[in-house]
């Protein structure tokens, strides 16, 4: 069987906190196209791996290797999105009295020269695009809605629209099902399941029976290490991983 080269790796990575070791020596990686769960008990050092991975925290050691880039250690936050790892963090970062086509607008051209964005053609494309995306996430019909009115899920949906418009290659989400009933937890499911042709996604989660219904890979971490690695069923029938969950 032939291995799929990582998209991600993260080699020996330790971030410290005025000393206190918050990773300590993590080393793992995302394939492409898969779903890559990272969970554990609170202050695992969850959120701050994503952190790394973004480039909001730099480690004290380690590397990010990054396919066809190399160690992104060195790129500012902004030359990371550029390069294709998108996060969606849990504020939410809509525009609450825009429309979600206009928000999606906003989200294709913020990078984009004023003039690029007024060719006819291009705008064309986008809307194009912008209508594929929204599509993806169940949202086409809804354009015309002012986000705020739209239901906590949809607004949850609207911003991983808005990511995906800029075609990452890697998609970094912090509980994107929290305070989702269980309908818009199974239908965000199914638009995670529906974005790996386009891309990887890498998800901090609490909520198990969501990452057991979608995990192609689980990571599960323990006070700045990672305790194990595996598929859904391996790591949930792991006694270290049962001891630590429920010595919470
Ligand atoms: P998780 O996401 O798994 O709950 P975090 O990554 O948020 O864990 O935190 C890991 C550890 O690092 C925790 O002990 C937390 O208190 C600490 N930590 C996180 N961010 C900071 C920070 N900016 N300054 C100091 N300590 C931090």
């Amino acid at each position: 069987l032939e291995k799929k080269e990582d998209l991600l790796l993260l080699k020996h990575i330790s971030v410290e906190f005025d000393g206190f070791k918050a990773i300590d020596d993590v080393t793992t990686s995302v394939a492409p196209h898969e779903i890559h769960f990272f969970i554990g008990p609170n202050g695992a050092g969850k959120t701050t791996l994503l952190d790394v991975i973004c480039g909001k925290t730099k480690p004290s050691a380690g590397e990010v290797d990054y396919a066809g880039v190399g160690n992104i250690l060195k790129l500012k936050e902004f030359e990371i999105v550029k390069k294709g790892i998108c996060r969606k963090f849990q504020v939410p970062s809509t525009f609450v009295n825009l429309s979600v086509y206009d928000n999606m607008r906003i989200a294709i051209n913020h990078d984009k020269s004023v003039f690029g964005s007024l060719m006819m053609r291009k705008r064309y494309l986008d809307t194009r695009k912008i209508f594929e995306v929204l599509h993806l996430v169940g949202l086409d019909k809804k354009s015309k809605e002012t986000a705020k009115n739209l239901s906590h899920g949809e607004k949850q949906w609207l911003e991983i629209a808005m990511l995906l418009v800029e075609e990452p290659r890697l998609l970094l989400l912090d509980e994107p099902v929290a305070g989702m009933g269980q309908a818009e937890t199974e239908k965000t499911a199914r638009i995670l399941e529906d974005i790996k042709d386009r891309c990887s996604v890498a998800v901090v989660e609490h909520d198990m029976d969501f990452v057991h219904s979608i995990a192609d890979c689980v990571t599960v971490m323990h006070e700045g290490a990672v305790l194990t690695e595996g598929t859904s069923e391996e790591v949930l029938q792991d006694e270290r991983v049962k001891e630590v969950y429920l010595g919470r």
